[in-house]
């Protein structure tokens, strides 16, 4: 019997997909695990799944078009029949990997699951009515439910006007003691990163809080607080899997710091969270360092492409060191997000937080051309 129904193999086949490459879809699909099959169309047909056309260009999670390297998706692929075991030695293992590839000592790294996870984790852990969570605005998101579970305050500092910058001595002012200072650098949605010398005078100043950077595109800048670790105490620095490693689907991130921290956040980790074939892929992913280096190529150079089009169209941006731009369209934005939804373009609009702004995830070169290509017609 086929995986697809008769009609949904026709409109596939209509799209252009072989008989051979329905079959390997199917075959994802009922593994639900990625196989060696990461060509755009087969992702943009996942998509369509999920009543997305097969050419749709899905460019509002960050995320990487391309997925992860082959030989973390075949490493998944290989393993996936023996899944009914547990597999806790991949998770050991990839403690070894992470630490030797980052230059750590192995006490200081803890795979999680994403590293959305981690974030959560510290704020339950490290926050409190008294000690609030200190963040950037807009930022990303993910500490402020955790605060809100255990009634710890938010507290959100603006960035500054215009240039989306953040604001280092309004943030080491917000409150005398937090519990936590987090900064995303490069910060999401606005893509403006900070010097590690103002990466530095946080961890100096705020001594006395945990200050978390939340390194999740750092490939895409360069600027990490990793090498700080030995000698500041109050530092975590966190990564992530679902960005340049093309692994969203496969929650897969970790997390920084001196022994005893790492040690202290792991009690609050429930035993067996992290996905033993997720680590099994993620140590194939950190070895293939030229997977890595041709996709921030590709993304460098779409970025160009992207905001030289933007410019040429009078449209403003936010200069980034991420793989996303902030476009400033005005009273236009909430309409232009539809009007490129309704050719297959997804974006995000960020405007409820910072008005008239849509966030644009840089894909392929030839995806940046069809947004301009789109934006040009309604603009
Ligand atoms: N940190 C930042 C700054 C992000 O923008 C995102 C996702 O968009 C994440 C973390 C989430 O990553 P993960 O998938 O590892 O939980």
């Amino acid at each position: 019997m086929s995986f697809f129904r008769a009609e949904q193999s026709a409109d596939l086949l209509k799209r252009g997909f072989t008989r051979r490459d329905l079959g390997r879809l199917a075959t994802v699909i009922t593994a639900g695990a990625a196989l060696p099959f990461y060509n755009e169309r087969a992702l943009a047909q996942l998509s369509m799944v999920r009543d997305m056309p097969a050419d749709a260009v899905k460019i509002n999670a960050n995320e990487n078009p391309m997925g992860p390297c082959p030989e973390a998706a075949e490493a998944i692929h290989n393993v996936v029949r023996k899944g009914g075991r547990y597999m806790y030695e991949e998770t050991f293992t990839l403690k070894d990997t992470l630490a030797q590839v980052c230059g750590v000592k192995r006490e200081y790294v803890t795979p999680y699951a994403g590293s959305s996870d981690p974030l959560h984790r510290a704020v339950l852990s490290y926050c409190s009515k008294e000690r609030p969570f200190v963040k950037a605005d807009p930022g990303y998101e993910a500490g402020e439910r955790a605060a809100r579970f255990i009634g710890a305050k938010t507290v959100n500092v603006a960035l500054r006007k215009g240039t989306w910058n953040h604001d280092v001595k309004a943030m080491l002012a917000a409150h005398p003691s937090p519990g936590i200072v987090y900064v995303c650098n490069p910060n999401n949605p606005t893509g403006t990163g900070i010097s590690l010398t103002a990466v530095e005078r946080i961890v100096r100043r705020a001594a006395h809080a945990v200050v978390l950077i939340d390194e999740a595109y750092y490939e895409f800048c360069g600027v990490t607080a990793m090498r700080n670790l030995l000698r500041s105490p109050n530092l975590f620095v966190s990564r992530t899997f679902s960005k340049v490693y093309g692994m969203a689907a496969m929650r897969m991130g970790c997390l920084f710091s001196q022994a005893s921290n790492i040690a202290y956040l792991h009690k609050a980790q429930s035993p067996y969270s992290v996905n033993s074939l997720a680590a099994l892929a993620a140590k194939e992913a950190v070895k293939d360092t030229g997977y890595v280096t041709h996709y921030v190529t590709e993304v460098l150079a779409a970025r160009e492409l992207l905001c030289y089009g933007l410019e040429k169209l009078g449209i403003p941006y936010t200069p980034s060191s991420a793989n996303f731009v902030l476009g400033h369209f005005g009273a236009r934005a909430i309409e232009i997000r539809d009007a490129l939804r309704g050719r297959a373009i997804l974006v995000r609009d960020r405007s409820y937080e910072i008005p008239g702004a849509v966030r644009i995830t840089v894909g392929t070169r030839e995806q940046t051309q069809r947004v301009l290509d789109e934006l040009s017609r309604l603009w």
